[in-house]
């Protein structure tokens, strides 16, 4: 356990794809390169704010040293640089992306978890900035930290958060985008994975027409992250990527399954490991609604709504296979591991719902049971949390034990749940399986009002407590914890309907 300048530090990605001719530099297009070389931009004030002991062990880290993650120092070991990806964004192509405001610290091996990448959100422009300047806020950041280590706790794929840091300056955000900029605190999170690569990493060298630098970055890629595989033929390209579209589906399966929406599915948030990356505009389904999506950027198609992310999650992975074209001999290959993908997304989706409702194994004839259950929930506002956590709770067909789920129940037809109740009781035969539905369906997520209460006390008092204690009630989302129940297994209070950051968020962060 030691300092940051003490961890045994590598520079595999530099080393082995090629990069940027210059360091740093101003907004550009930089084609070509995998990475450009750029140093953190120093904050005035860093002062620690959040801080993951587990990551930390995780490292091999004994000290928090704010003045680096804060990105006012960089270390002996370290070589930053920000990675240039392209991606896909609501459906259309938009070429060079790139890290715009985050810059990777360099890659550490640890004793027991492989190689970590180590990565600065908001920590100042690069290449990659466009118009932007590279900064991050405070919400927003408190918002990455909080919900990463949530979903890790989750048993959801995730990056995860070491640190925050506030910066003691201020960044000017337009929260609703409708023409009032106001200045809000800066913060950076050093955020944690085995790899920060993407979906765009790969599909901006077959844009590029780079074929050799594609191979590059897939060799890199394979031969570190995916042991085992090899893309020497067609047949080891097509296992790596029947692998790589199988953790999406089990990542987005998570996602279904704890009501997560991530709201910026573009295929530069991707990640190519299937764990969960960038935390924007997210939301968690509080009334269950497949429609339903946080992000206002999206408003008006509603592209990544909650009940679409396994369509897009096949979608991305449809253009992450395009992109390996260049390096097959037989293109056809590739379409079976995209219906591979469908089927295998679909059978998670039938084992999500046999295990939210106890029942087992889903049968064909529990189809109408879910389906009903579906149609109840769009006839009546319904928590999604308290709904399957009480419900595994259930002794008898009785649906009084699940009132505290219900939005309006006065306004449900409550025949028509107590007929569904007694078909899900006659279909359990009086036993649910009630220690799977127990750790499938959380007691504790990180409900955006939740999350908005931690941001108001940091905000407006400069006091971390909240955040804090939604940092340790989300280390055990299963678990009960009855002396916190009363303040957090609680619907959406009246204040949060409407308010900007709990049912609405935009892209500004
Ligand atoms: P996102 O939708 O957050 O994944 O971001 C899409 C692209 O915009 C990425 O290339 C980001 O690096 C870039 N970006 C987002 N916010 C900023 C910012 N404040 N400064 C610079 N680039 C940004
Ligand atoms: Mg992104």
């Amino acid at each position: 356990m030691g300092k940051l300048a003490s961890l045994a530090w590598k520079r595999r990605f530099l080393d082995e794809t090629p990069g940027d001719d210059v360091k740093g530099g101003r907004p550009r297009q930089v084609p070509g390169a995998c990475w450009s070389k750029v140093d953190p931009t120093p904050a005035p004030n860093p002062v620690l704010r959040l801080w993951s002991t587990e990551v930390a062990h995780q490292l091999g880290l004994s000290e928090s040293e704010p003045e680096v993650l804060g990105g006012s120092r960089v270390v002996e070991g370290m070589v930053p640089y920000a990675q240039r990806y392209g991606g896909h964004q609501f459906g259309n192509w938009a070429h060079q992306l790139g890290d715009g405001r985050a810059i990777t610290l360099g890659e550490v091996q640890t004793q027991e978890h492989g190689v970590l990448e180590l990565q600065l959100k908001g920590a100042g422009r690069t290449p990659y900035s466009r118009t932007a300047d590279g900064k991050a806020v405070l919400r927003s950041s408190i918002r990455e930290f909080l919900c990463s280590e949530a979903m890790h706790h989750l048993g959801v794929p995730t990056t995860r958060a070491l640190s925050l840091t506030t910066t003691g300056e201020d960044v000017v955000r337009d929260v609703l985008y409708n023409g009032n900029p106001a200045p809000e605190p800066g913060a950076v999170v050093c955020r944690v994975a085995p790899s920060f690569l993407r979906f765009g990493t790969f599909q901006i060298h077959v844009a590029d027409g780079h074929h050799d630098t594609l191979r590059a970055v897939v060799e890199h890629t394979v031969q570190h992250h995916f042991p085992g595989h090899h893309v020497a033929d067609d047949d080891g390209i097509v296992a790596w990527l029947t692998e790589v579209s199988q953790r999406t589906a089990i990542m987005i399966a998570h996602w279904m399954r704890v009501g997560f929406v991530h709201g910026v599915m573009n295929t530069d948030n991707m990640s190519i490991h299937g764990i969960t990356i960038d935390y924007g505009p997210y939301g968690w389904l509080e009334p269950f609604d497949v429609d339903w999506t946080p992000n206002t950027t999206d408003a008006s198609r509603r592209r990544y709504r909650y009940g679409q992310q396994p369509h897009i999650g096949a979608w991305n992975v449809a253009r992450l296979l395009e992109s390996m074209a260049p390096l097959m001999d037989d293109v056809t290959r590739l379409q079976p591991v995209l219906d591979a993908h469908m089927e295998h997304a679909m059978t998670l989706q039938s084992d999500t719902w046999g295990a939210k409702l106890g029942l087992g194994t889903l049968e064909a004839s529990d189809e109408a049971l879910v389906n009903d259950l579906l149609e109840r929930f769009t006839q009546s506002e319904v928590d999604m949390t308290i709904f399957f956590r009480l419900l595994g709770e259930l002794d008898g067909p009785d649906i009084s034990g699940l009132m505290p789920a219900f939005y309006s129940p006065g306004e449900a037809d409550m025949d028509a749940w107590k007929a569904w109740v007694g078909r899900w009781w006659e279909r359990v035969n009086g036993s649910p399986d009630r220690t799977t539905m127990r750790s499938t369906n959380p007691k504790y997520v990180l409900r955006n009002w939740m999350a908005q209460l931690a941001i108001d006390a940091a905000e407006e008092r400069d006091d971390y407590s909240v955040c804090e204690e939604l940092h340790e009630l989300l280390k055990r989302p299963y678990d009960d914890q009855p002396e916190l129940e009363a303040k957090w297994f609680q619907p959406r209070p009246d204040w949060a309907k409407h308010r900007v950051g709990c049912s609405m968020l935009s892209c500004s962060s």
